[in-house]
């Protein structure tokens, strides 16, 4: 039987060995672990590739936003928009700096923030929005800089599946006050373990979140606040930095291999392929379809499984019906296009090398499963 992963580092890793080698070698041998000569390289490349002034490596996309939202003034008694459909760390870190994270319904084409909805949610204690760039296609941050100029808000962008994306011709991460990224290993860009990354081009954002990824120093052994020990390795910043003059060939891989998808996928009763409008970019850290009727995500998910093809289902469960959120008291239909989403979501494999072959026998066998379910569900 085929084994297909949902991701495959090895692939990656075995195609720019020597690369790799040689950049943890440079590291060893100099030993400058702790913010050494890499972390800089890569914080002038990252500034350069997004096109700001300002970037700061930090120990994870979490603290990126944490450190973030912190840098931008959030605190006890605000509350911060975002949206229940992402990865927990989203509100997570709104919560860890004493904001009350505020949900917003998502489209359900994009399965990003709806714009449309923000401005009701809008009260006295709005202070910032923290929009998700999800699965690799930018958000509509036209109507999210309008909303938040009308309002005095910041936006604090989540990029961290969408790095090389872009709206308008500008790299998401580059709109908003600052802009936060996730170098998790199986992200556009992956660490050899963790990292992240805020890029700002506010200059006083930048110096406070270097200030407290590194303990409140401004120099050494001054401390003018509270900090955290959040720093980027220097190891994985010469990784990062080798990894990022390969990033465009990779997107234009996942690219090419998302249009394979969309001709094998299109014509399926049941699948809706993810779209992309002409005024923005889609970088495919996922491949996200969405299951209905005649299809069940839950069965086609098994079906594929039995055929060796790895799947995920990002996201199981919206933030605002996690055990975590009860206490925002949204409860079950508080917002039904993120439950929707929940139900209907089903990430396919999707990485640089993913064979040709895979997404063939991938389209093959849900068009198959497709056809037996119509039969079956016409039955009914
Ligand atoms: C991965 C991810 C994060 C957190 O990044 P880590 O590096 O794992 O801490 C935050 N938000 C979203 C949307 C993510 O996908």
């Amino acid at each position: 039987m085929s084994r297909i992963p949902l991701v495959d580092l090895a692939a990656q890793h075995r195609s720019m060995k020597q690369e790799l080698d040689a950049a943890i070698a440079r590291v060893v041998e100099r030993g400058d672990f702790i913010l050494g000569r890499e972390v800089h390289e890569f914080e002038q490349a990252m500034a350069s590739y997004i096109g700001v002034s300002h970037a700061v490596g930090v120990a994870s996309g979490t603290d990126a936003l944490h450190l973030a939202l912190l840098a931008c003034g959030v605190g006890e008694g605000d509350e911060v928009i975002t949206t229940p459909f992402t990865f927990v760390a989203t509100a997570e870190t709104i919560s860890k700096c004493g904001a009350r994270p505020v949900f917003v319904d998502i489209d359900p084409e994009s399965f990003n923030i709806d714009p449309g909805l923000i401005e009701p949610a809008i009260t006295e204690s709005t202070k910032a929005i923290v929009p998700v760039h999800l699965f690799g296609r930018a958000a509509d941050m036209g109507a999210i800089t309008d909303i938040s100029c009308r309002h005095g808000l910041r936006v604090i962008e989540d990029c961290a599946q969408t790095l090389g994306a872009e709206w308008q011709g500008q790299k998401v991460g580059s709109f908003g006050k600052a802009g936060c990224f996730s170098f998790f290993p199986s992200k556009m860009l992956g660490a050899l373990g963790d990292g992240g990354m805020v890029v700002t081009n506010d200059g006083e954002v930048a110096e406070r979140v270097r200030m407290l990824r590194d303990h409140g120093c401004k120099e050494k052994y001054h401390h003018v606040m509270p900090g955290f020990n959040s720093r980027l390795d220097t190891l994985q910043a010469a990784v990062l930095l080798a990894k990022l003059s390969h990033l465009n060939d990779w997107i234009e891989a996942r690219r090419k291999k998302a249009r394979l998808y969309a001709e094998g996928l299109r014509n399926i009763a049941g699948v809706a392929i993810p779209q992309v409008p002409a005024d923005r970019s889609h970088v495919f850290n996922y491949y996200t379809v969405r299951v209905g009727k005649p299809l069940d995500r839950n069965a086609l998910r098994e079906g594929l499984a039995a055929c060796g093809v790895r799947t995920a289902v990002y996201y199981p469960l919206c933030l605002h019906l996690q055990p975590l959120y009860e206490w925002l008291g949204y409860g079950a239909a508080g917002f039904p296009r993120s439950e929707e989403a929940q139900a209907q979501a089903l990430s396919l494999p999707m990485y640089p090398e993913l064979p040709q072959a895979s997404i063939e026998l991938i389209a093959r066998e849900t068009q198959r499963l497709a056809q037996q379910a119509a039969v079956s569900y016409g039955a009914l």
